[in-house]
């Protein structure tokens, strides 16, 4: 074919398609350069998996079942055909979707029950989607002015007779091509044809496999010779890891065509894994965003890219789910040959394709990852073909162990590139994943791991961060629009949150999908409406354990974080509004690639050790942490640091009273209360803890100027925090009760003190002073000048000198306890989070 003509074939994929809007977008980006064009449809989204589905309802005799199914998906194709047709004043294609779906019912009535459909009904039944597509689209592009004519595919595309998922046969294919589809773009007609159709040599329909319009677009531009390909998305190209498992995945602007095989060899579903067999040089081939035209995407080409390659030796990570591993072993098998290619054969005469092999160098065993679906089949095939080994036991057992997954490493700047291996194990090791084979093609240009399925979210993060992927340079991927909230802590705080973020959810695009206490949790992938959230939190308040309730679970706090991170969250967040040593947790949510939002202090005030602690372990992963609630409840105390910081300017010095109870229990006695009834009252409005010492012995509020000192770069631990403790010596030992009853034995004690302060015209505040070199708190007379001396009932008050700032500090004032406020403050950071990225 002459350069001249110079197809340039377009894929609109199924995610692409998704509604009358999409598919007049997309013949809009062919009516704007209509020559040369060739179009291939996908079905609309879903509705491939949706007609497979009536195949198996139909075929477990369910068919009534299965006619509400086609009348469902036969209504949304005439609803989408009236929206075109209202939009852009197209002929209806309302006719031909009728007679597809008639046919349809056709087929699937002869569907009979019991034992799946015959693989040639089940392909007739699964290309209604793109047929309906094709001539809807067509009609659009007709409806644009562009001479549009829907070509049926099963003319052009001509295959083997393996039906679900059949190959071309190229040059048959390029005859008909040359006959049918050339003629018409001399002529500057837009052929239109239905994806992932063919026809094999008896002249049956059959399917190309899933995800095929793929490879009928690929195909059709090696049989045109085409100038270009474009496959239009519902993402914005090839991105270093699907964005659905990895969330801060990023773009890959030029990928090799090898690297780009080898992903979608290894299931990366962005593209059909035989699309790219046999394409030429001379035809460009670009992976883009059906929804922003103008952006480049992704160019898969054979250029190589050394520079990029050596900076970024791993170009992108992709996993299959659903494999099985076979293994062969015995002490017989050393040095004896054959015994993998026997293996092979066996295999291949059974038809199973073996995904990944490895060998240990002892050769005591062999291990073949094949698909769980085909696990038995295989096993038995190697039993038969070495039924005399096992005999002479040469070969000792034939072990299959299903549920795992392969995660695949790839990029052609690996090979020679010393350390990727190791790189990759270590980053699975931290991740706390169990690696249960390997395997490195001898092109270097693949590494795979095999690991349990449950891990493979959390292998894919981990690696995607060691390697860091996030910043080869492809830009961001468009924030989806949700980010995936868990909460951890179902108390007072937990369950206030949970209701203010169940008002906000909607509007703000977030989901709560799990609620964690220390009995076990609640999980909803889809997101916990509103009305669940009050209703978890009204059973929760009468004293039912999350486990207790519908859909609970048992478990502890790191099994459901694991559980939980299983599934593909969107930018997932785990908030902490617990009280307890939860460090652990936090650490396992980080690697799997959570962010985090703590009202919890204790684990920013525990042991760092040499490991710098959680801040550090989050930074190191490229996760956020949020903690404004540590210290001063809701009010903008932190951020107000990190931006003074982010500013340029040193924060010098932070000094305040942080303590709500505190607080309140010396603008009492400044009152003239005793300090048995002021405490007592405090205790009574809920100030306190259980155990008032709690409060008194300064532990609280010693946490938070640590966790201040931290942000100003103290490096110590709780122990080197100066702490006054407010409880007497002899008082610190004896129950909790007995310390109440006796609490009047403390009053004159109180008495004295405020009293002196008074006579120095001064008044007592509990009050924290923070530099990066002292973290001290305890009790101060403060001039009643002061702002300090001011501040009433529960009220914080902090001020911060800073360099710019020096002689007049920014004073920060405001409720600094409670549930609600406390909330508040953890909303927003969660907010903070969900918006940024
Ligand atoms: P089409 O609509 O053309 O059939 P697909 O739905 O098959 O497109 O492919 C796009 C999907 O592939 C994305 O929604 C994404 O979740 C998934 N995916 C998996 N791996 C990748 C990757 N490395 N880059 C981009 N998308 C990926
Ligand atoms: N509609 C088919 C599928 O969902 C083919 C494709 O989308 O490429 O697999
Ligand atoms: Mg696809």
């Amino acid at each position: 074919m002459s350069r001249a003509i110079s197809a340039v074939v377009h894929k609109f994929g199924g995610a692409a398609l998704a509604d009358a809007k999409s598919i007049r977008h997309a013949a809009q980006i062919v009516a704007a350069r209509p020559s040369g064009a060739v179009v291939v449809a996908s079905a609309m989204r879903g509705v491939t998996d949706a007609l497979l589905d009536i195949a198996v309802v139909a075929s477990r005799g369910e068919h009534r079942a299965a006619l509400a199914a086609i009348d469902a998906l036969r209504g949304r194709h005439l609803m989408t055909d009236a929206e075109l047709a209202a939009d852009l004043g197209q002929f209806s294609t309302a006719e031909v979707i009728d007679r597809g779906f008639d046919e349809l019912s056709e087929l699937v009535g002869q569907v009979g029950g019991g034992g799946p459909p015959h693989p040639a009904l089940t392909d007739a039944i699964a290309t209604v989607g793109e047929r309906m597509s094709a001539s809807m689209l067509a009609a659009s592009l007709s409806a644009l002015g562009v001479h549009a004519k829907v070509v049926d595919a099963t003319r052009i595309v001509h295959t083997d007779a393996r039906h679900g998922n059949a190959t071309p046969d190229f040059v048959r294919t390029m005859s008909a091509v040359n006959e049918h589809l050339l003629p018409l773009v001399r002529e500057h007609v837009v052929p239109v044809l239905a994806g992932y159709i063919g026809s094999a040599p008896n002249g049956a329909i059959v399917t190309l496999g899933r995800g095929g319009s793929d490879l009928t677009a690929t195909l059709l531009a090696r049989a045109l010779n085409a100038h270009s390909v474009t496959l239009w998305k519902d993402v914005p190209g090839v991105l270093t890891a699907d964005p659905q498992v990895v969330p801060n995945a990023r773009l890959v602007p030029r990928l090799h065509v090898r690297e780009a095989a080898e992903l979608a060899y290894y299931g990366a579903k962005v593209l059909h894994p035989r699309a790219l067999i046999g394409l030429k040089d001379e035809t460009r081939i670009f992976i883009r965003p059906l929804a922003d035209p103008e952006s480049p995407g992704t160019e898969i080409t054979t250029r190589r890219d050394r520079a990029t390659e050596r900076k970024h030796p791993v170009r992108a990570i992709t996993a299959i789910g659903a494999q099985a591993i076979i293994n062969i072993s015995g002490d017989g098998m050393v040095g004896v040959p054959g015994i993998a290619a026997r293996a092979f054969g066996a295999l291949e005469r059974v038809g199973v394709s073996v995904a990944l092999i490895s060998q240990a160098s002892s050769e005591h065993s062999i291990c073949l990852v094949v698909p769980s679906a085909v696990a038995d089949r295989a096993s038995d095939a190697l039993g038969t073909a070495f039924t005399e080994q096992l005999q002479r036991q040469e070969v000792e057992g034939i072990d299959v162990r299903t549920d795992l997954a392969i995660v695949a490493v790839v990029g052609l700047g690996m090979s020679g590139t010393p350390g990727v291996a190791s790189r990759l194990f270590a980053a699975i090791a931290e991740a706390d994943v169990n690696i249960i084979a390997i395997a490195q093609g001898a092109s270097e240009l693949n590494i795979s791991v095999v690991v349990e399925e449950r891990s493979v979210a959390a292998t894919q993060r981990a690696v995607h961060a060691a390697f860091r992927l996030d910043k080869i340079g492809g830009g961001a991927v468009a924030p989806t629009p949700n980010a995936d909230v868990v909460i951890l802590g179902f108390g007072r705080i937990g369950r206030e949150l949970a209701t203010q973020l169940g008002e906000v959810a909607r509007s703000r695009a977030l989901r709560v999908v799990a609620v964690i206490d220390s009995s076990g949790y609640v999980f909803e992938s889809r997101g916990l409406s509103k009305r669940r959230l009050a209703m978890l939190a009204a059973a929760k308040e009468a004293s039912t354990a999350l486990a207790d309730m519908p859909h609970g679970v048992r478990a502890g706090a790191e099994s459901a974080i694991s559980e939980v991170q299983r599934h593909a969250l969107s930018r997932p967040i785990l908030v902490d509004v617990t009280a307890g040593d939860t460090s652990a947790v936090l650490e396992a949510a980080l690697v799997g690639g959570m962010d985090v939002v703590l009202a919890n202090k204790k684990p920013l005030a525990a042991r760092r050790g040499s490991s710098g602690g959680l801040t550090q372990s989050a930074a190191s992963r490229g996760r956020r942490l949020l903690h404004e609630a540590t210290v001063g409840a809701g009010l903008p105390l932190i951020d107000t640091i990190s931006k003074l910081k982010e500013s340029g300017d040193e924060v010098l010095r932070i000094e305040g009273c942080p303590s709500g109870t505190l607080g309140y229990l010396f603008g009492e006695l400044g009152r003239g209360t005793t300090f048995s009834t002021a405490l007592r009252a405090a205790m009574e409005l809920g100030y306190t803890e259980p155990d008032p010492r709690d409060d008194l012995s300064g532990m609280d509020v010693a946490r938070k100027a640590l966790i201040l000192g931290r942000l100003l770069g103290f490096d110590g631990e709780i122990e080197s925090v100066i702490v006054e403790s407010l409880v007497p010596d002899d008082y610190r030992d004896m129950p909790a009760s007995e310390f109440i009853a006796r609490l009047e034995e403390l009053d004159s004690l109180w008495r004295q003190r405020v009293d002196d302060a008074r006579s120095r015209d001064s008044v007592l505040r509990y009050r924290l002073m923070v530099t990066s070199d002292v973290v001290q708190v305890g009790l101060v007379a403060v001039n009643t000048a002061s702002s300090l001396a001011g501040l009433m009932g529960t009220d914080n008050q902090f001020s911060i000198t800073t360099s710019r700032y020096r002689d007049n500090p920014i004073v920060i004032t405001g409720p600094g306890a409670g549930v609600a406020v406390t909330a508040a403050g953890v909303l927003n950071d969660v907010l903070k989070l969900a918006g940024s990225r």
